[in-house]
């Protein structure tokens, strides 16, 4: 070690590291300085918000549950519910679209806006957030992901297992029998009929006022309750049941972060809330867990 400045500023790195891994069980004879100090710095960089008592904690946890929603698909361009819709759809909220009432009122319409919006996730291609989810799997012990989207970008991202609470876009159902529909012949009719009774069809998503599927619902509870740590992720944790996840995690002693651009109502009962877009957020928490865990 250089006496003078460089003395005096490894000694504060030192001690800024002692700090962040106070009890956390991580032993600082044993972690590369120039990574942790890496992720010290990177701190206050407001594109990387991690608070330096994160990692140290998270990698050693043996249990982690996360909870995503719209806005983690929307660096692939898939507008949220939150974002004002464009074009054709502008004098439309999403809220008046996605109900068995708008279907049964304008179902013509109702499919017109599912075939839009098909178009755009079979175009979107999984961003950098999909893929730190994929990498986060492989980190622990018992990895769970619970998703609100229905574009399946998660699975193609290479995500194992996914519990999808909303259904799947690309997926079609008969309105009457509530069975999936993977063809149809088509005879020009919007919506298409089911082939089997001639029933309208319609996407296999769970619309706003229907109840959500059980078993994925249990699963996710299951999930939520029994991990160290649970995230919220791009999600404005306002659509019930699925927002009630991170609170129930909480309650049963998990520590709870979010990472969203803006705060949403849970945002202060976040143990950490990770203000940052989850594109770039997730990737660099992994890059760091990672370079801790090689100790
Ligand atoms: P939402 O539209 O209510 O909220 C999206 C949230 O994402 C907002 O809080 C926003 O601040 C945040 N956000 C925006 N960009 C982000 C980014 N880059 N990184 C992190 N966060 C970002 O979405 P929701 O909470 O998932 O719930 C609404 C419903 O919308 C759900 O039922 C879901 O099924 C449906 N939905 C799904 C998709 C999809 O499958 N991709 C798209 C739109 C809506």
């Amino acid at each position: 070690m250089q006496p003078g400045r460089d003395t005096k500023a490894e000694l504060n790195r030192r001690s800024q590291v002692c700090e962040a891994l106070a009890g956390t069980g991580v032993r600082v004879a044993k972690v590369d300085l120039i990574v942790v100090v890496g992720f010290l710095k990177r701190r206050n960089n407001p594109a990387m918000m991690i608070p330096a008592e994160l990692v140290p904690r998270l990698a050693i946890a043996k249990s982690v549950t996360v909870l995503t929603g719209a806005g983690v698909s929307a660096e692939s361009g898939i507008p949220t519910f939150r974002d004002a819709q464009t074009g054709l759809w502008a004098k439309y909220s999403p809220e008046e679209l996605a109900t068995p009432r708008a279907f049964r009122r304008n179902p013509r319409l109702v499919w017109e806006w599912y075939e839009w919006r098909r178009k755009l996730v079979a175009g979107a291609k999984p961003n950098p957030a999909h893929f730190a989810l994929v990498e986060m799997e492989g980190l622990f012990l018992r990895f769970h992901l619970i998703t609100q989207n229905m574009d399946g970008l998660h699975q193609r991202a290479g995500s194992r297992h996914v519990i999808e609470l909303h259904g799947n876009i690309m997926r079609t159902k008969c309105s009457d029998e509530n069975t999936v529909v993977s063809s149809w012949k088509d005879m020009g009719d919007i919506p298409p009929k089911c082939p089997t009774c001639g029933g309208l069809l319609r996407p296999d998503v769970v619309w706003f006022e229907e109840p959500m599927p059980e078993e994925e619902m249990q699963e996710a509870m299951t999930a939520s309750t029994h991990c160290d740590f649970f995230f919220s992720i791009g999600t404005s944790t306002v659509v019930y049941p699925a927002a009630a996840l991170p609170s129930e995690a909480l309650r049963s002693g998990a520590t709870v972060v979010e990472i969203n651009p803006q705060p949403t109502p849970f945002t202060p009962q976040a143990h950490f809330a990770l203000a940052g877009a989850a594109g770039v957020v997730l990737p660099e928490l992994v890059r760091a867990i990672s370079a801790l865990r090689r100790f």
